[in-house]
């Protein structure tokens, strides 16, 4: 078998390279090591500039009330205290000015239509083995399919790697990486929704704790619970009525909802890594998403900006269709048009785990007073939002904002936000 494109992982990031490369009428083999879709729950947040993407591939209508929940303002709020700042959508620009939690269905519409498109092909139970090489140029992929004793070939001219952090794509293609495995992840689960939360999400912020608290479809909720890696044997250890206990104390409406919570199976852990590779690209092969760098979830943009690497490379690679030319030259031009956003909002992401995550007094103490000056300032809320909803490459806050921010300079332009 030959193809133009083997991609191997079929996430945010494989799915809309293989749709966006099936639409252009490139032939692309997208192979997935699991079964089939993700049945696992992951809640997504679909940003702004996610939704811009989806609409590119004219995928945005088939996100109905049924399966997305739009979410219009992010309420900050201290733990055992007040509100500390809002964060609202409404202030972006038309038609994307909010945002949609979904229940893995973007992905699944992504998949469902994949297999649809004359020039992809979709293999489920495919695992990525290695590459292929041709007087050392790489030539393709070694598949393992499910079932199968011996490995499959599949030539291709160029071997995407959208295999996630622990990317064995990029092991094969010899790009070495740096993978940080954060101290916290997330414990995620699924609840009904308390009353009087519609389309407004709940963001708490403790001395090391967090919780958040999204609508999603169905009049559910998707409560997001930050914990040590390390620890999580000890709190189950704890059993799950303590759990249930911190989680009420902490916003008292959700008491009612976590009745449903029964058991320790309905709750998944979701760790957090970083990855950082000095190259993307080389002769024949590329990496997106994760694979190529990961970031803490608090940018809310690890799958937006896997998304968007897709976009862009699959522009590329019809450039190099034209021209014969695979090579790391010719496709550098997707590296560097991704990684002045991607570097910045890995920044981001750590800049507010260091003080989101925080159990010192004096870094939660800088917190809660950057969260109270941006609710006052619309100028700054608008720049932090655009970096959030993925609308902009440039670090939303200069050091002169964050003195602002933070009450210690006086702001003359504090109430100018674009309209
Ligand atoms: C708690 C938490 C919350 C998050 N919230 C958000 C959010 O709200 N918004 C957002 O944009 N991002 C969010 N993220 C980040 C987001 O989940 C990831 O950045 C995103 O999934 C990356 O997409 P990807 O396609 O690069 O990789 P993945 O989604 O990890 O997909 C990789 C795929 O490759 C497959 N694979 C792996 N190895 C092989 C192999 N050898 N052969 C074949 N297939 C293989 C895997 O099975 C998987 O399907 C969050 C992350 C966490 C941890």
């Amino acid at each position: 078998m030959n193809v133009d494109v083997a991609v191997a992982g079929a996430g945010g990031g494989g799915a809309v390279l293989g749709l966006a490369l099936a639409q252009m009428g490139v032939s692309v083999l997208v192979v997935e090591r699991q079964p089939g879709p993700l049945t696992v729950l992951r809640g997504e947040t679909i940003q702004p500039n996610g939704q811009q993407i989806l609409e590119r591939l004219s995928l945005l209508s088939a996100l109905t009330p049924e399966v997305v929940e739009p979410v219009q303002r992010f309420h900050f709020i201290r733990i055992g205290g007040e509100r500390l700042c809002t964060m609202d959508y409404g202030m972006l620009p038309e038609p994307y000015n909010r945002a949609l939690v979904a229940l893995n269905a973007v992905h699944h519409v992504l998949l469902s239509r994949l297999p649809a498109q004359p020039s992809a092909q979709l293999w489920y139970g495919a695992e990525f083995q290695g590459i292929l090489r041709k007087n050392g140029r790489v030539d393709g992929i070694v598949i393992r399919r499910a079932g199968e004793q011996s490995s499959t070939e599949v030539q291709a001219s160029l071997v995407v790697g959208a295999d996630g952090t622990g990317s064995l794509v990029r092991r094969a293609l010899g790009i070495p990486a740096e993978v940080y495995r954060y101290r916290h992840g997330y414990l995620i689960a699924l609840l009904p929704r308390p009353e009087g939360m519609c389309g407004e999400a709940r963001y708490y912020v403790g001395r090391g704790e967090l919780l958040g608290l999204f609508p999603a479809p169905g009049d559910r909720v998707v409560a997001l619970f930050m914990v040590e890696a390390d620890a999580v044997d000890a709190l189950r250890a704890q059993g799950l009525s303590a759990f249930k206990s911190r989680v009420s104390a902490i916003d008292a409406a959700m008491t009612k909802p976590l009745e449903s919570l029964t058991s320790w199976e309905q709750v998944v852990l979701l760790p957090c890594a970083r990855v950082r590779t000095d190259r993307w690209v080389v002769d024949g092969g590329a990496l997106i998403g994760d694979a190529a760098h990961a970031m803490n979830p608090h940018a809310s943009q690890g799958r937006m900006q896997a998304m968007a690497d897709a976009m862009a490379l699959a522009e590329v690679i019809g450039r190099c269709r034209e021209t014969g030319d695979w090579s790391a030259e010719a496709l550098a031009s997707y590296e560097r048009a991704r990684r002045p956003q991607v570097e910045m909002l890995q920044r981001l992401a750590d800049e507010q785990t260091f003080f989101w995550n925080a159990a010192d007094p004096v870094r939660c103490f800088l917190r809660d007073r950057v969260f109270r000056g941006l609710d006052r300032n619309a100028r700054l809320r608008y720049q932090a939002l655009t970096a959030t909803a993925g609308l902009r490459a440039t670090p939303p806050l200069t050091w002169m904002d964050k003195l602002m921010a933070a009450g210690f300079l006086p702001d003359p332009r504090a109430d100018q936000a674009p309209v």
